[in-house]
């Protein structure tokens, strides 16, 4: 883009071009509203990219009883699915105190109320969001399966099963042949699974792709190769914000930076706990006899994807801040997990091997709302590991914000105030 002279106005600038700000900007723009979309690199290009694309309403907030005891366990393996780097990290170590106070039966049960009800919505607005704006993006809802190798686990584990019937997540109780018959691409190891009938996936690069068309055709302009520096603040009104080409205003800003979030927010005195949690994912060509369903591999928690156009293992949640190295040892977790699993567990062809930062809040829930203190500022972030399942709603929501409507969903748990 050239370098600008004047300055540039619209109705909503969105900040952030994933699949959160792109959502936003899409429901903003049948809203009637003009919108520009600012993007440091290009759509899709953080955690929106690589992910697993699974459309799951089944996932509850990762703070729960016994969380922290295992996390602890799993910091002596270094190839475990959860990593903290040991570095002095004063923000981290905030964070993980916070986190570690949301893991007791009161809060998560509380968190996984309000969050199912978010996901289930979500799930329920996507298929039509898609169908009406022709996204083309590999969507198919077959279900998903999470298959365990370990009965002890399994049978611990049964609790789950009974807190999603009450939150009204349906699920079938498998054993191994089922689970088999089901989904014949699991090996004999396979004791039993749950399945998840009414789950859903999609190919994510392609969905944010899409999401970005469906913009541009509503009339959405979205600047590329731009980076927001800096927020100017007068008062309680968010002025302008300030790029590389120059500066852009608007009646209301949409701060959609995913794990980027908090060092914006720094600068307009907003305290937002969110944390980098880096995953990584490998991209294969399709494999000639491919899981159907997307699995969860419960003992090693990696999700396995196949679309028509290509197979992709994903997971691990590694604390290591704004660390641009590829791991190679969780990498190979990945590998071995699938290994464990999976009759033919890699594709022929590698093709991308990838990570990306989940943003992530100490209680595991998104952050939906209009910023305090500032009347012109909406914040839509914290969408964790289900950022692709939550962004039909997460869009709507912010609509209705911006548009002065009632959410048709309450916001309270999710505001951006409860940080304090
Ligand atoms: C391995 C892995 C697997 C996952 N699997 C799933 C799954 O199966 N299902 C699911 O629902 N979710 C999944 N997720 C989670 C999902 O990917 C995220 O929740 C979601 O992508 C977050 O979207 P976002 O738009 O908030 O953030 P991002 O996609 O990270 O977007 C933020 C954007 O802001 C831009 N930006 C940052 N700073 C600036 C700036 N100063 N100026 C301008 N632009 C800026 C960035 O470049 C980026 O494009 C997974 C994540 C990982 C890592």
């Amino acid at each position: 883009m050239n370098r600008q002279s004047a300055v540039d106005h619209s109705d909503v600038l969105v900040l952030g071009g994933g699949v959160i700000g792109l959502s936003s900007a899409l429901e903003l723009l049948r809203a009637g509203r003009s919108v520009r979309v600012l993007e440091k690199n290009t759509v899709g290009a953080g955690a929106s990219h690589g992910n697993c694309g699974t459309i799951t309403p089944h996932l509850l907030p990762l703070a729960a009883p016994g969380t922290v005891a295992k996390g602890l366990r799993w910091l002596l393996k270094p190839d475990a699915p959860l990593r903290i780097a040991p570095k002095p990290d004063l923000a981290l170590i905030r964070w993980l105190l916070a986190f570690s106070g949301h893991c007791n039966e009161r809060e998560f049960r509380r968190a996984a109320r309000v969050k199912t009800r978010l996901l289930l919505a979500s799930r329920a607005l996507l298929p039509e969001l898609i169908a009406r704006e022709k996204l083309d993006c590999e969507f198919v809802e077959n279900g998903h399966l999470i298959a365990f190798r370990n009965p002890a686990l399994l049978a611990k584990e049964a609790p789950t099963v009974a807190l999603w019937r009450e939150l009204g997540v349906h699920v079938e109780e498998l054993d191994g042949a089922a689970c088999r018959a089901l989904e014949p691409a699991l090996n004999d190891s396979i004791v039993g699974g749950w399945h998840h009938p009414d789950e859903a996936h999609l190919r994510p690069d392609r969905y944010v792709n899409e999401l970005a068309r469906a913009v541009r055709a509503h009339g959405g302009i979205i600047t590329e190769h731009v980076q927001v520096t800096a927020c100017e603040r007068g008062g309680t009104h968010l002025q302008s914000v300030t790029t590389g080409v120059g500066r852009f205003t608007a009646d209301t800003l949409v701060m959609a930076l995913g794990a980027w979030t908090p060092g914006l927010g720094r600068q307009l005195g907003l305290r937002l706990p969110i944390q980098a949690g880096k995953g990584y994912s490998i991209t294969y060509s399709r494999p000639e006899n491919p899981p159907q369903l997307p699995l969860i591999l419960e003992e090693r928690s990696v999700c396995v994807s196949t679309w028509g156009s290509g197979y992709r293992l994903g997971s691990t949640m590694e604390f290591a801040g704004f660390d641009t190295t590829l791991n190679r040892r969780r990498l190979d977790a990945l590998v071995r997990a699938a290994k464990e699993y999976l009759r033919e567990p890699l594709g022929p062809g590698e093709e991308e091997r990838w990570y990306g930062w989940r943003p992530m809040t100490p209680d595991d829930l998104p952050v939906i709302g209009r910023a305090p203190g500032i009347d012109n500022l909406v914040i839509a972030t914290g969408h964790g590991m289900v950022g692709i399942s939550l962004s039909a709603i997460t869009g709507q929501l912010v609509s209705e914000i911006v548009c002065g409507k009632v959410p048709s969903i309450d916001l309270a748990p999710f505001s951006p105030q409860r940080f304090g």
